[in-house]
Formats: structure tokens, sequence, C-alpha cells
């Protein structure tokens, strides 16, 4: 319970990786407000999760990419509970094609929701946090961040945008006791890779040193201790969630 009486926002936290994140920080003791553009009932079915720990919770229709949601969404937060003390910007999407192919609204909507997603709820929360004189934001980057990937320019700016955000925020915001930091995960199954094959996941599996995909429960394992007192002393970092694919 390393997170007693504390409030958490996770985006995007309808399903997958999100849904992890909401339910091992309820786990730690936190009350956490669960988050989702389109499907409010997934929302709302982790919300009834959360409250079946003992913990509170709220499910919110937010849209990252809309900022008039994001203001929405850290008041209502506010309202409820009076404070905010943990952000983990997790909400993504992918719109993968090759470069010559990939269309302008394709390289615009990721960007929107994967970077400038982060920014919206990073700067609507530090009134709130820079008050209290306290804070922890987390943002879910990506391996290919660090390393790119063929089909995916888009969503490799926006995952390497992420970690020139946390450091700049880190750096910003050290002086008013938050900590800002990122999770990057390697290959975790979820809706969002869903398209991937047998045979491309064995392929994977093989420049996997840990020798399997990652699972929800890895990343949230990171976030969990990020956004504890455990990590009072990190700030600006990314740790990388993958097996040990790079290194
Ligand atoms: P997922 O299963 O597709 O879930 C994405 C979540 O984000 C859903 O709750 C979705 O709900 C929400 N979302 C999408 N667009 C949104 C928007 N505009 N505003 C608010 N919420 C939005 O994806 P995932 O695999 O769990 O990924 C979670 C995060 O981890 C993403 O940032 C992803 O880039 C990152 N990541 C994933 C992997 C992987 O292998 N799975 C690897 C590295 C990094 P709605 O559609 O209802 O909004």
């Amino acid at each position: 319970m390393r997170l007693k009486n504390q409030t958490a926002i996770v985006t995007g936290s309808s399903r997958g990786i999100g849904e992890a994140i909401a339910l091992r920080l309820a786990d730690e003791g936190a009350n956490v407000a669960v988050c989702a553009s389109r499907s409010i009932e997934g929302a709302e079915a982790v919300a009834a999760k959360i409250r079946d720990k003992g913990q509170e919770a709220l499910a919110i229709k937010a849209d990252v990419s809309l900022s008039e949601d994001v203001d929405a969404l850290i008041k209502s937060v506010v309202d409820a509970w009076g404070k905010i003390d943990i952000l983990v910007n997790n909400a993504g999407i992918t719109r993968d094609n090759l470069i010559m192919r990939m269309k302008e609204d394709e390289w615009d909507a990721v960007l929107d929701v994967n970077l400038k997603g982060a920014y919206r709820c990073i700067k609507a929360v530090t009134r709130t946090m820079i008050k209290a004189r306290t804070g922890r934001i987390i943002n879910v980057s990506s391996v290919v961040g660090l390393m790119g990937n063929a089909g995916q320019i888009n969503y490799a700016a926006s995952k390497s945008g992420l970690i020139g955000v946390t450091k700049s925020a880190a750096k910003e915001l050290a002086s008013r006791n938050i900590t800002v930091n990122a999770v990057a995960p390697g290959f975790i199954p979820t809706d969002m890779t869903s398209e991937l094959t047998d045979d491309i996941a064995a392929k994977l599996i093989e420049q996997i040193p840990l020798g399997a995909l990652g699972k929800p429960e890895d990343i949230a394992a990171a976030v969990a201790f990020l956004s504890s007192p455990d990590a009072n002393y990190i700030t600006g970092q990314v740790i990388v969630v993958d097996g040990g694919m790079v290194m």
C-alpha cells in the first residue's frame, strides 16, 4: 500500500496497459480516475473493479486530443478528491504506414494524441501539483521511441518526443517537488498489437533476451514504483521494460 490516500489519473485506462496501471495503482492504495475517449463502458468496468478492491474510482470520458476534455477531466478529479498526486500519460494510438504512403492526417493524429495529449495533460495538472508542492508524472513512451521501427515514423516521433517532454518537464518542475519520468515498454500483447501474427511474435521473441513478450502488469509495476515514495529521488529517467531487447 505505497500509495495510500493518493489520487491518480490514468489516461487511456479502459483496457490494455492503462487498465493494468489503474488496477495496480488501486492495489497500492490509490483512488483512480479511469479515462477513455470512446470506450466509456470499458472505463466504467475498470472503475467497478477498483471499487471492488475498496478504493474510490471515477470513470471519465476524456479525449486527450481535446483541451476542453482535458481541462474538464482535471476539474472533475479536483472537485471529487481535492488533489491530484499522480498523472499517468498512457493514452496512445497507432496509424502505421510506410513513409512514402503516410498521409499527413495519419502523422497528425498520432502526434496529437500521443505527444500533444501528454503536453495538454501535464499543462492542465501542473497548477494543482505546484500548489500542493508534490506530484508524480509518468509518461508511457515505447522502445520504438528509442530504436525506431519501419512503418512507424509517426509513432516513433511521438514516443521519442515524450522522452524530451519528460526530461524538460523534470527539469522545470523539480524545484516544486514534482518528478517526471517515463516508462518505455517493449512489445506487450494488447488491442494495439493485435495485428501481430504468431510468426512475427515468434521473430520478436528471438530478439528478446528474456525470451517472452511482456505483460501489461510488467509495465504497471514500473509505473507503480515511479509513483511511489520508493522513487522519491528519481526524475527525468526512462525505465525500459522490454525483457532486455534494448540495452
Ligand atoms: P490499447 O489497448 O489500444 O489501449 C489504448 C487506450 O488509450 C484505450 O483505453 C483507449 O480508449 C485510449 N485512447 C485512445 N485514444 C485516446 C484519446 N484520444 N484520448 C484518450 N484516450 C485514448 O493500447 P495499449 O497497448 O494498452 O497501449 C497503451 C500505451 O502504451 C500507449 O501509449 C502505447 O503507445 C504504449 N505502448 C504500448 C506497447 C504495446 O506493445 N502494446 C508498447 C509500447 C508502448 P478509447 O479508444 O476509448 O479512447
